[in-house]
């Protein structure tokens, strides 16, 4: 009998029930979203769980909806494909369903879910960079207790989270709607679904927020070389600024995508595009 016919299935029908087999087994047990990152990792041989405990009879953490104080609210197992077409939020945060829509292909984007791609901290994903743009928060079940953390304190490091092993990701809850925003997806290959740069830009009253994905362990983000926007209309030349610091502040990976000096040089112009479609305070 091969380990894969030993693995143990647990379909909690409900988020108490998946929260207390998560605390007894803990670690052992690997928690399946949409599947179509474990899915890679088990056919490639990287990873043999015993145990898997699927959460899709969770009924509680699918859906989107818009609460009283504006906030957008996306469970954890709201797919991909109904983030990119759901109307509240292509009227809101029409930037957010664009970078959605930007991963991969229909089929992928049917089964890949809000709490997965962040969950797996992939470092070449497209919604991270967004969702950190748009300072949005994950929040964090167990029997515990619940807490929020923003997306730059989730994604520690390479398929890193801070997420505990008691933990559910449940929600993630991004502000009201942004004035501008806008996403960036720059692939390097014409086979590639994922990103070689990925640029997300806000901005919120005259306040700006860049952050660069794809290119390091996690999103990067400069508070300092934003402030270079100041809180009026961006002209070119300081969008070109902004570019240009972020590609020397950063300091890429090299990958099958792109070299190190490669990156640094799409950042560069990238950014700057990117800073340019939001001049507008
Ligand atoms: C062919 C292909 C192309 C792709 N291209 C892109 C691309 O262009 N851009 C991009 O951004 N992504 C891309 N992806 C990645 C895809 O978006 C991820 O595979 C997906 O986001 C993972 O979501 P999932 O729901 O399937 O997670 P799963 O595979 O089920 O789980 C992923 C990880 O997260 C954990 N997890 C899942 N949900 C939770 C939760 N609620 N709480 C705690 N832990 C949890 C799991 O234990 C696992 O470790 C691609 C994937 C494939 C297969």
């Amino acid at each position: 009998m091969s380990s894969r016919e030993r693995v143990e299935w647990l379909a909690p029908g409900d988020l108490d029930e998946a929260l207390a087999l998560l605390a007894e087994r803990g670690a052992e047990s690997t928690v399946v979203a949409g599947g179509s990152f474990l899915g890679i990792l088990m056919n490639q041989g990287f990873l043999e769980p015993t145990s898997l405990l699927s959460l899709q009879g969770v009924d509680a953490l699918r859906g989107i909806r818009v609460g009283e104080d504006g906030e957008l609210r996306l469970g954890a197992m709201t797919t991909h494909r109904e983030v990119e077409r759901d109307d509240a939020v292509r009227r809101g945060w029409p930037a957010l369903a664009d970078a959605f829509g930007a991963v991969a292909s229909p089929r992928v984007r049917n089964q890949a879910t809000v709490g997965g791609v962040l969950a797996d901290a992939d470092y070449a994903s497209d919604p991270p960079a967004m969702l950190t743009a748009l300072d949005a928060r994950a929040v964090l079940r167990s029997p515990r207790g619940e807490r929020e953390v923003g997306i730059d304190e989730l994604i520690l490091g390479f398929y890193e989270t801070c997420i505990a092993d008691d933990e559910l990701l449940v929600e993630v809850r991004v502000p009201d709607a942004p004035g501008r925003a806008v996403y960036r997806k720059f692939r390097s290959r014409s086979t590639e679904d994922r990103p070689c740069v990925a640029v997300a830009a806000v901005r919120v009253g005259g306040t700006l927020r860049v952050v660069v994905g794809a290119c390091a362990e996690t999103p990067q983000h400069h508070p300092d070389v934003c402030a270079l926007a100041g809180g009026g209309d961006i002209d070119a030349e300081v969008a070109r600024e902004i570019g240009a610091r972020y590609a020397e502040r950063l300091e890429p990976i090299a990958d099958s995508r792109g070299s190190a000096e490669y990156r640094r040089r799409v950042v560069a112009v990238e950014v700057r595009r990117a800073v340019e479609a939001v001049a507008r305070p």
